[in-house]
């Protein structure tokens, strides 16, 4: 675009946006990118007490921007978008819920998370604004923004990450891309009730709570041995919220492909994962209304087997 309008003797100006800090802007003392979470979010918290949050008056430029034009901007029916079958959640800032957060964000049976990842993907929301709340309200809610951006600065840095594994010898794990259980994850159908609710509610709402978005991915790389890069596709063309540093970065974390990712051997328990956040089976009552009868699905898996052979396909691949 840059050069097309270039080559028509028409400016063509970018501004920082997105995120608070960019990609060269939180870097270790030998001017690397860090690939590690923690030392980051200390540099990235430094940063923020020592600049403080920087907001830009945008609204005017732009409004300025289109007085100066002659046409009318054209509606968003014009332009070919038309209405969605998905509710979108309000652009606010729920100061209680941000207060409460810590205690009750892994429980996806309470209505306990913000829903502005929509938000700050498309950016209808200010990220600044965000980010000024997490400082009054919740540290823990502005850890994830920064996880949000450390993702963002890892793929800006390593950019092959959008088609590989970060550290090249998770290329080398044997998957077994069984389509008919990659079909039955996709539908929710895999008799584990936590990854079947997951499944369901994205795909009808757009949306999945963080902590079972860890278990759904989780189960397809491990217990199904499906290659990561499949769920991350099914997210990508299923989340509201999709957004590729983000959606990627936690994929491989899930894998234990990336970086700063939690090590291979450590495997979810997804039925234990639901006795531990969804106790009265809130949650998962909600999305598949024939559990506990005969018409759920029995598991496509057994876990201490799965966990077994992922543990072997794994170990193979990273000592060959
Ligand atoms: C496999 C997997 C895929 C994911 N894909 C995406 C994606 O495509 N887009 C996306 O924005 N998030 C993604 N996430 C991160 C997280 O699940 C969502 O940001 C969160 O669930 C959105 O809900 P919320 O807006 O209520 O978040 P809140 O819990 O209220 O958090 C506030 C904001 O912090 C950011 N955030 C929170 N957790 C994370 C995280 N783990 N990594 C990066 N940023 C985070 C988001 O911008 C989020 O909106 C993914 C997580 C997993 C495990």
């Amino acid at each position: 675009m840059a050069e097309a309008l270039k080559s028509s003797g028409i400016g063509f100006e970018t501004f920082k946006d997105q995120v608070l800090f960019e990609a060269d802007e939180i870097l270790k003392p030998d001017g690397k990118p860090y690939v590690v979470f923690t030392p980051y979010s200390k540099k990235w918290l430094e940063k923020l007490n020592t600049d403080g949050v920087v907001q830009f008056d945008s609204e005017s430029g732009l409004n300025n921007f289109i007085a100066s034009t002659d046409s009318k901007m054209p509606s968003l029916q014009e332009i070919g978008f038309t209405v969605g079958r998905f509710s979108i959640p309000g652009s606010i800032i729920m100061e209680d819920l941000i207060k409460n957060y810590a205690e009750t964000r892994n429980f996806p049976g309470l209505d306990s998370t913000s829903r502005l990842g929509l938000h700050l993907r498309f950016g209808t929301i200010s990220v600044r604004d965000c980010i000024i709340a997490g400082m009054k309200l919740s540290a823990v809610w502005l850890n994830e923004l920064i996880w949000r951006e450390f993702f963002m600065q890892i793929l800006a840095n390593f950019p092959h990450v959008e088609k590989s594994a970060f550290r090249n010898e998770y290329d080398r794990i044997q998957w077994l891309n069984d389509e008919a259980l990659f079909e039955k994850w996709c539908d929710g159908r895999t008799g584990y009730p936590m990854v079947d609710a997951g499944m369901r509610e994205l795909s009808q709402t757009g949306f999945m709570h963080n902590r079972v978005r860890m278990v759904v991915a989780g189960f397809l790389v491990k217990h199904l041995l499906i290659d990561w890069r499949w769920g991350e596709a099914w997210f990508a063309e299923k989340l509201l919220d999709f957004e590729l540093s983000s959606n990627n970065g936690n994929w491989q974390w899930a894998a234990g492909s990336g970086c700063d990712a939690a090590p291979y051997f450590r495997i979810f328990n997804p039925a234990e994962q639901a006795r531990k956040f969804d106790p009265q089976a809130i949650y998962i009552k909600k999305w598949i209304p024939e559990y506990g009868t005969p018409a759920y699905p029995q598991p496509v898996v057994e876990h201490t087997e799965a966990r077994k052979r992922c543990l072997s396909a794994f170990q193979s691949a990273l000592k060959s």
